[in-house]
């Protein structure tokens, strides 16, 4: 087969993006928050972790934590004890733990909305920050990349790498600016439906035919 050209490869990505949009019409998160921190701590608890079991545990957690100071001075085992339902609860509740004291003392209590200050923060890499700057603030700095946008990109052609830092590099050289933030969840919410890591399902999918990887 030719090798496709970047063109055509931009031109397809416009295609897909437009039929997922069509099935997807709300490609935000699921995850329930109320205001900017709340979604930031959030995204942090959701590391290795489903939407669903971090949903059930923020209720219980912003009702006993309900704002950045009750937090940073929580007490962890306490904070551990709340959120042991998402796993890793020791480590997420150190990290959030800071990540409250450093927004209230190093950042006046705002959550910062750009990279590099989220990348600051206890437990932020860079698929959260860009998660909570799409999300929280609507700024598309890059395309958050996490296991599902990784397959599903690599199926479609988009990439051929695994390394996360790569695959967003591809992906943001075809796709358009303004489709970035929805991307992630396109590619997400895609994932889990019908291109599942194991057997994607190839016949029923929306975009099967502008897809290099479909199968019979
Ligand atoms: S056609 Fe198959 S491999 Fe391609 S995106 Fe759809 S489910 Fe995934």
């Amino acid at each position: 087969m030719a090798r496709e050209s970047l063109d055509a490869k931009r031109a397809r990505a416009v295609r897909i993006i437009r039929e997922l949009r069509r099935l997807y019409p709300k490609p935000r998160t699921v995850l329930t928050y109320r205001s900017k921190f709340e979604l930031l701590i959030a995204v942090i608890l959701s590391a290795q972790a489903t939407d669903s079991s971090v949903n059930a545990v923020t209720p219980r957690l912003f009702g006993r934590f309900p704002t950045q100071g009750s937090l940073a001075s929580a007490d962890l085992s306490e904070l551990s004890a709340i959120l042991k339902p998402v796993g890793l609860a020791n480590s997420k509740a150190k990290a959030i733990k800071e990540t409250a004291r450093m927004i209230r003392d190093q950042f006046g209590g705002e959550v910062p909305s750009t990279v590099e200050d989220l990348m600051l923060l206890r437990g932020v890499g860079r698929k959260t920050a860009l998660v909570v700057l799409g999300e929280g603030f609507g700024i598309a700095e890059g395309i958050a990349v996490d296991t599902h946008v990784n397959r599903v990109s690599q199926r479609l052609g988009f990439t051929r790498y695994q390394d996360p830092v790569r695959v967003e590099r591809d992906l943001v050289g075809i796709i358009q600016r303004k489709d970035w933030i929805a991307t992630n969840h396109l590619l997400i919410f895609h994932g889990r439906a019908t291109c599942k890591a194991r057997v994607p399902l190839c016949s029923t999918c929306i975009v099967n035919t502008l897809c290099p990887s479909a199968k019979e």
